[in-house]
């Protein structure tokens, strides 16, 4: 892969800005809705924060770092979706309160 290694550092701190914002706003997770454990360190525990990636980096690197491009996730849902896109089909909701 052709990945560039652009500051990393950079990047770590775009990630805990973006999991303070998170922790603000008690933002959920985009992928499952459900709240995240901001008590926690992030990717620490399976519903710790994980700052994923709309779009994966995978498919356009060139948006690793914009924040437009990030979503507050829980680590374990991030893992699970792994480097899929992220499943929009129309009308979807495929949550079940009952
Ligand atoms: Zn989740």
């Amino acid at each position: 892969m052709a990945t560039k290694r652009v500051s990393t550092r950079a990047f770590n701190k775009q990630r805990k800005e973006f999991f303070e914002e998170g922790q603000r706003e008690n933002a959920p997770c985009w992928l499952c809705g459900q709240p995240i454990d901001y008590s926690v360190k992030p990717g620490t525990t399976d519903e710790s924060h994980e700052l994923d990636h709309y779009v994966p980096v995978s498919q356009d690197p060139s948006l690793q770092y914009d924040p437009g491009n990030f979503r507050h996730s829980h680590k374990i849902c991030n893992v699970l979706r792994g480097n899929q896109p992220p499943k929009l089909s129309v009308g979807m909701h495929s949550r079940r309160w009952y």
